[in-house]
């Protein structure tokens, strides 16, 4: 049986995904093997790779100009390689810290000698906003301004794209594919699969073209932007099996209407999570209004004694990994693409059911 599974990362996966994967897994494409025994130099692995990066190409609306790698590592990898390939040792770029996420890009950023400059700094509030339009400045001399779109752990997202002269790096992993983007207001796009678009250890990264070429010498080949560009992402052998099923899920996204169909569904998630617990006495969401993410959503309950309680039950209704992450408390429900709204709901009606009973 399956449950809904609210997982933050690896989380679930869209269920018509997993069946097509299951077939297929000891005969893929009548070659008589699965997709993990053939070679990545093949024709067939090779085709599947292109019809992977198309599809994605199609829904995302990936303009001409940027291209689209295939890496390993994560998106973690990518907080090294992002000042490695578009930085020299001792230039400045800007972050914005919204969470910890971003407090870790900046870490590893400065690890690579690169001067960052933190232009909002919203660990004040405990994480709970997003810098207001404006209010921040970006020195001239930044090579890019890097910020995290979606904070996984405080469920802070920015409600639109910082107008800035500089560069726009973003951290995506855990609200790309969730509604339309328009991908040429950035430099660079980056995102750990594991949320919204297959299994962990695969980064998507996409670049424009520009930013190709400035990678300092000391990079490792397998994180050199350029070098993986112009290797097809094929440097070494890359992650086939996770690129297979970026594949499917990206037709699965296709087929099911497009990022505009998904970002419909994703706003009425969200809206009938939020409401219910705006809506009780017992449930409360820390961050401000227009900062919610759609895809993570925090909530504490009034009196955490009642959390063993309340996970416990979930359990036992088939909603699973709700626990929320330890420095926040309380509860956390990721809401990912794959989420159908049946299980919000049963979510929802589970926590009325709680609140009415134990409150
Ligand atoms: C999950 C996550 C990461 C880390 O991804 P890894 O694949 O574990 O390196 C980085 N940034 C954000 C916003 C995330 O949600």
């Amino acid at each position: 049986m399956r449950v809904y599974n609210f997982s933050a990362g690896p989380a679930q996966l869209p269920l018509p995904v997993l069946e097509r994967a299951s077939a297929e897994l000891t005969d893929w494409a009548g070659s008589g093997m699965s997709v993990l025994e053939v070679s990545h130099r093949g024709k067939d692995f090779v085709a599947c790779a292109a019809d992977a990066e198309a599809a994605l190409r199609r829904i995302m609306g990936i303009p001409e100009g940027y291209r689209v790698l295939f890496l390993q590592g994560g998106a973690s990898a990518q907080f090294a390689a992002i000042p490695m390939n578009l930085t020299a040792e001792g230039d400045t770029a800007a972050y914005l810290n919204t969470g910890q996420w971003s407090a870790k890009a900046i870490k590893e950023a400065r690890n690579q000698g690169l001067d960052v400059v933190v232009a909002a700094d919203e660990s004040a509030s405990s994480y709970t906003t997003t810098p207001a339009p404006g209010s921040y400045e970006v020195p001239a001399s930044a090579r890019y301004l890097h910020y995290t779109p979606n904070e996984t752990i405080g469920g802070v997202e920015f409600p639109g794209i910082p107008d800035v002269e500089a560069p726009l790096v973003a951290d995506f992993s855990s609200t790309i594919l969730s509604r339309p983007l328009d991908v040429s207001r950035f430099g660079l796009i980056y995102a750990g699969a594991q949320k919204n678009m297959g299994p962990s250890g695969l980064a998507v990264v996409i670049v424009r073209e520009d930013l190709l070429g400035r990678a300092r010498p000391t990079t490792p080949g397998v994180l050199d932007y350029t070098r993986m560009a112009a290797a097809d992402s094929m440097l070494n052998t890359p992650p086939t099996f996770a690129i297979y099923l970026l594949g499917l899920i990206a037709h699965w996204i296709e087929d099911g209407g497009g990022l505009a169909a998904m970002g419909e569904r994703n706003l009425a998630k969200a809206g009938l999570l939020y409401s219910a617990i705006d809506d009780s006495d017992l449930y409360t969401n820390p961050v401000e209004e227009r900062s919610r993410s759609w895809m993570n959503i925090p909530f504490t309950l009034a009196d955490p004694a009642l959390d063993a309680e309340f996970l416990a039950g979930a359990q036992d209704a088939g909603l699973t990994n709700l626990k929320g992450h330890r420095s926040v408390g309380g509860m956390r429900a990721s809401i990912y693409n794959a989420m159908p709204i049946e299980g919000v709901r049963a979510l929802i009606d589970y926590m009325t059911d709680f609140e009415r009973t134990r409150a």
